[in-house]
């Protein structure tokens, strides 16, 4: 079974030298393997024609390619790709490709589920499975690749998971698309449900990558409502650390908001807003909640409310744009993943739910 043998995806340049090395090849075929796996996204060994066959032969018996397997592949009227991949292990996860006219981006997962359990979030509700792996995380960006001759030049970790909860694979993740894929951090945006030891952390790596806050509001009982989390680090605690962010490491942050229908979208809020971020070099991205029956009645708001939310905001000086939307027909809006597939809350079925025949 694939997911046995472990992946070539995942290892650096140095650890690929070293495997080449154990195959009794000099350290370069390592080197040129990592051109092929990263640069060039090769998703098979028989297309790497410049490796010696008997090392290719060698290579199929110890390791495979990606640790990935597609569960189900689909194109939105709008020209977005969604995959739904696993490892074999029945445990499915997402990653969306997004090209635009001037750049491509991609929104990839970190862990399969979450465990921090935000109200208005289809993952959240459907529990956590486990961390990704580094090779996990950088095989759905090859994966995506794969599918288009454009270079994807852009990286959101806004899939499924809370990446600050699995950051010595996500810091992997990032290095081996920094280093092997040649992506720049200045391209790469890390999205946090707002983990203030996390974010700390974060920032003493000194990455100029981009961190994206889902605040969601400025109020303490409208986002611990929203948001567990907000009861261990509230408001005010976790805008200090993105501050401290921005201070450490010259970027400007993302304040990311949510907008439900009555809850967090009023003109008090968006007043609080403003001034909790006076001073703060931020641009506040404003989302409409995207309708998922999560049990707690919220709807989204009409776009009236969401341009007086974003009048309110910008009479203020404050920065706002609003999310545009883009492959609503094959749910893959954020918060919309992998649970969808068989209805509600039901992830951990979906892979056979996609494999029966139709
Ligand atoms: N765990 C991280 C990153 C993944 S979620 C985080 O929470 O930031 C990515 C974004 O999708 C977050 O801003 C999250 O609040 C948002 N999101 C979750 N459910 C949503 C929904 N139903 N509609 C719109 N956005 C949603
Ligand atoms: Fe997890 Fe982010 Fe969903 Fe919250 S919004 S449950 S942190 S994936």
């Amino acid at each position: 079974m694939a997911g046995v043998l472990p992946s070539l995806i995942g290892l650096d340049a140095r650890e690929l030298s070293a495997v080449a090395t154990e195959l009794g090849e000099r350290a370069m075929r390592g080197r040129q393997l990592a051109v092929h796996l990263y640069r060039h996204a090769a998703q098979d060994l028989a297309s790497m024609s410049d490796l010696p066959a008997a090392f290719r032969v060698r290579l199929a018996e110890g390791y495979q390619v990606s640790p990935l397997q597609v569960a189900k592949h689909a194109t939105s009227l709008d020209g977005v790709d969604k995959l739904l991949v696993h490892n074999g292990d029945q445990q499915v996860f997402e990653c969306v490709l997004l090209p635009y006219a001037d750049r491509v981006s991609c929104c990839l997962s970190t862990q399969v589920g979450c465990p921090m359990g935000c109200t208005f979030c289809a993952t959240g509700l459907g529990g956590f499975d486990r961390n990704l792996s580094a090779g996990e995380i950088v095989g759905q960006y090859l994966m995506l690749q794969s599918l288009t001759p454009r270079p994807i030049s852009h990286v959101v970790f806004m899939g499924m998971g809370e990446p600050l909860l699995n950051l010595p694979n996500l810091l992997k993740a990032i290095r081996l698309l920094h280093d092997e894929v040649g992506i720049s951090h200045r391209r790469i945006t890390v999205s946090t449900v707002g983990l203030v030891p996390q974010i700390r952390e974060l920032a003493t790596h000194k990455l100029p990558i981009h961190l994206a806050l889902s605040l969601h509001s400025p109020v303490d009982e409208v986002r611990s409502r929203l948001m567990p989390v907000n009861q261990k680090w509230p408001v005010k605690e976790v805008m200090r650390a993105m501050r401290d962010y921005h201070n450490t490491t010259g970027r400007k942050i993302t304040i990311e908001y949510l907008l439900i229908h009555e809850v967090n979208d009023t003109p008090e809020q968006a007043a609080l807003l403003a001034e909790l971020v006076k001073g703060v070099p931020c641009v506040v991205n404003l989302i409409p909640f995207n309708w998922v029956d999560t049990g707690h009645g919220f709807s989204r708001p009409s776009r009236d409310r969401v341009r007086n939310f974003r009048r309110e905001l910008e009479k203020r000086g404050t920065n706002a744009t609003e999310r545009v939307e883009r492959g609503h027909d094959i749910a893959a809006a954020c918060g919309q993943l992998a649970g969808q597939h068989t209805g509600r809350f039901s992830r951990r079925n979906a892979l056979r739910v996609v494999e029966s025949p139709a």
